[in-house]
């Protein structure tokens, strides 16, 4: 199978099936959308003050460094789809590390303080240091420094904690779903042992890649029992633990409702141990619901550090969603279930004029109203075991594409 051709065709799959299922393999992407022009009273200069029409500001921007990852987590790539028929892009798709940097230029005009670059696994990409130098050289609208921050498997980080952090990386967030190696390894299905992203994650704690965040994604019947030895490791380590529902993203996942662990069935199994407190969130738009430890007084204990959960499949947060993502080969997706982005590479790659890419975006954004997750929880709520069916089956973009 072709990846990118305009296919739609189902392989049964049965490797990590809790029962047999109908994979739908659904080429991406699926064309782009039509940039929209500027409306009336929209100032694509008005930096800041921008907003969708759900009011909603734009402050956070996921750059996809490549489409490429060397795990294979079959909630993610699965290997029986990613494999070697699978056609990635090519370089010359890619945008260049000083695209990039023209193009969150933009971004930052209209009002982006916070960078995450991700993937596919974004330390695969060459000199990724390069990039981030170009991008701590930039500042925000305000005249702050920009928060840039990375998403990775861990598999790199040991070899590159060090340099990302000269080159004006701020710090890190580390993937990991379990410390038992049989149940990692079943997970990332490429035999990667926990120690060596273990190691990882100290060479970033030693670098001063911080605070460190670490993602775990709860699959019900594959990795909750995980969950409380998570937990014991990083409290008190000054890493924040975050525990992540399994999301419907992509379509080559076969995901399904009954491996969802929602986030309360993981916050209770945490209080059958631990003591917690609900914390109130560090900023607006925050993906993350936190909870601190408390002491033998009952006193949170900031010390012990806290967890996070990040609930997009039982509690969708789009109300104050301020993220856009730019995809590897340049297109702007406005949500992680868009079925379809803005292609601002033609603008960049021929159109030198900075006004008119940041202009392009800003048309884009004012004009947004998605809220997909919210749509899709109140879909859930009325219905009937056919909305999980028909949501899988939508045409939705891939994470490792689009960036996670
Ligand atoms: N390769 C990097 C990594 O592993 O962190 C960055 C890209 S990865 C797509 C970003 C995050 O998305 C990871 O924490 C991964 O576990 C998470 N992720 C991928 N597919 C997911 C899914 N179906 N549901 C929930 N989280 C998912």
């Amino acid at each position: 199978m072709k990846a990118r051709s305009s296919a739609v065709c189902a392989l049964k799959l049965t490797a990590h099936a809790v029962s047999e299922r109908v994979i739908p393999i659904i080429a991406q992407p699926l064309g782009n959308l039509p940039l929209p022009s500027l409306v009336d009273g929209v100032d694509a200069l008005a930096g800041a003050s921008l907003k969708d029409r759900l009011q909603r500001p734009l402050r956070d921007l996921r750059i996809s460094v490549t489409d490429r990852c060397n795990f294979r987590c079959s909630y993610c790539m699965p290997k029986e789809i990613f494999n070697s028929d699978y056609t990635y892009l090519p370089h010359s798709a890619l945008l260049s590390f000083e695209e990039i940097t023209r193009t969150a230029k933009s971004f930052i005009a209209l009002g982006v303080e916070k960078i995450r670059l991700t993937g596919g696994e974004p330390l695969l990409r060459k000199n990724l240091e390069v990039l981030v130098e170009q991008l701590a050289a930039l500042q925000t609208a305000s005249g702050k420094p920009l928060d840039i921050t990375l998403t990775t498997n861990g598999s790199l980080l040991a070899r590159k904690a060090q340099s990302l952090k000269d080159a004006g990386l701020k710090r890190v967030t580390i993937s990991l779903d379990g410390l038992d190696d049989a149940v990692f390894k079943s997970m990332n299905d490429v035999d990667f042992p926990v120690s060596d992203v273990l190691e990882g994650i100290a060479a970033a704690q030693a670098a001063g890649l911080g605070p460190i965040k670490v993602n775990m994604v709860v699959k019900r019947g594959t990795n909750e029992q995980e969950i409380l030895p998570m937990a014991r490791y990083f409290k008190g380590t000054g890493i924040a633990l975050r525990f992540i529902e399994y999301m419907d993203v992509g379509a080559t996942n076969g995901w399904r409702m009954n491996e969802v662990m929602p986030s309360a069935d993981v916050l209770k199994m945490l209080q059958s141990e631990f003591s917690l407190v609900p914390l109130a969130p560090s900023q607006i738009g925050e993906t993350a619901e936190r909870w601190g430890y408390l002491n033998a007084q009952g006193e949170h204990e900031p010390h012990l550090g806290e967890v996070g959960f990040i609930s997009s499949v039982t509690q969708a947060f789009c109300s104050d969603c301020n993220r856009a993502r730019l995809t590897t080969e340049g297109q702007l997706y406005l949500c992680l279930f868009a079925t379809q982005g803005y292609d601002l590479k033609s603008l960049v790659r021929e159109n030198q004029d900075p006004n008119a890419l940041t202009q392009a975006i800003a048309a884009i954004w004012s004009q947004r109203a998605d809220r997909y997750s919210e749509l899709r929880q109140a879909e859930k709520d009325s219905s009937n075991a056919s909305a999980d069916q028909a949501n899988t089956t939508r045409r939705k973009v891939e994470m490792s594409y689009i960036g996670g």
